[in-house]
């Protein structure tokens, strides 16, 4: 048998991670094109440390069509202070950096993925090479890990921070109880549709205390999901002992995604017409949604029905589904 080795990774970064202060710059990642023959992909980072402490990676634009995160990292990089600071903060608050510029999920350059790239390759396209570094050089630098997500431009969700089930139970408790000093409105226990290829499963694997978000969606942001992002990050600091001060503490409802009937998908295309709104509640067998047949008149709409009681937790967001789609998430 050969042993694989791995080639370094072509990214460089401007800052130096062990170094003392505030440093602003980028991981540069040399990308050759038709506009630019020796041009680069430039993903803006932060780093600030002071002293030894533990080191969060604070992470946004995994997918470029979601704001909150990128909202509350592009502030907290300017404005977190050294003296505030005990430890090592990264900040990276647009991760797929193509992806975020152009505003999709994905990146315009090789239809990338970044939340299904991991572990990454550093011979591979420009979203695989990205997960590479982070696999490789940034999260084995952490302690703890929150990433920011949203629904994007085609999913909406309540306001939720979250973490996973994990087979080490001592890991599951330290991200829940930074789920619960982010103090979204709503705090979830969460089931992956996929969870092959997953920043949050490359970190978990690591080892690492892993948190995210779903904050919205739509494809922009609010006042008030923005400030949710701005304060939970803050408390999540707080938490890990990294930031001087008190926990910020407020309610949170807890919700379970107790297995994959939460999960709710449009078997034809159509006309979405919403029948319940985000946090309302919703028994088994209540129609959802319907959808309606936009070639002819006089047809019938498809009723999309609840498998669980529980509450409407995200919903399609486009008034338009395609077959496949998913339409709904309930949670219990
Ligand atoms: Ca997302």
């Amino acid at each position: 048998m050969t042993e694989t080795i791995l080639r370094p990774s072509p990214i460089s970064a401007s800052v130096d991670f062990s170094a003392n202060g505030v440093q602003h710059g980028f991981l540069r990642l040399p990308y050759s094109r038709d506009d630019s023959a020796w041009g680069s992909v430039m993903i803006p980072i932060t780093v600030i440390r002071n002293g030894d402490g533990p080191t969060a990676l604070l992470t946004g634009g995994n997918h470029g069509d979601e704001y909150e995160g990128p909202i509350a990292l592009f502030d907290l990089a300017r404005t977190l202070e050294l003296n505030e600071v005990r430890g090592r903060v990264i900040i990276v608050p647009a991760m797929n950096y193509p992806a975020f510029a152009a505003g999709t999920r994905t990146s315009p350059i090789d239809k990338g993925n970044m939340n299904r790239s991991f572990p990454g390759r550093p011979d591979g396209t420009v979203t695989q090479k990205i997960a590479d570094y982070f696999q490789r050089e940034l999260l084995p630098l952490a302690d703890i890990v929150l990433d920011f997500h949203s629904g994007g431009k085609t999913l909406d969700f309540l306001p939720f921070c979250a973490a996973h089930i994990l087979p080490d139970k001592e890991q599951e408790a330290r991200a829940f109880e930074l789920v619960k000093a982010f103090g979204a409105p709503w705090s979830m226990k969460m089931l992956e549709i996929d969870a092959v290829g997953m920043y949050d499963t490359a970190a978990e694997e690591m080892g690492k205390v892993f948190i995210t978000t779903e904050l919205g969606g739509g494809g922009t942001a609010t006042a008030r999901s923005a400030g949710i992002a701005k304060r939970g990050v803050r408390n999540v600091l707080r938490a890990a002992g990294i930031l001087k001060g008190a926990v910020e503490i407020s309610g949170t409802e807890w919700l379970d995604m107790p297995d994959g009937d939460c999960f709710l998908f449009a078997e034809d295309g159509g006309l979405i017409e919403p029948l319940v709104d985000l946090g309302e509640k919703v028994r088994k067998g209540d129609a959802v949604a319907r959808i309606y047949p936009i070639g002819r008149t006089g047809a019938d709409p498809v009723a999309i029905k609840a498998k669980m009681d529980g509450l409407l937790a995200a919903r399609h967001f486009p008034g338009l589904v395609k077959q496949g789609d998913c339409v709904a998430v309930v949670a219990v």
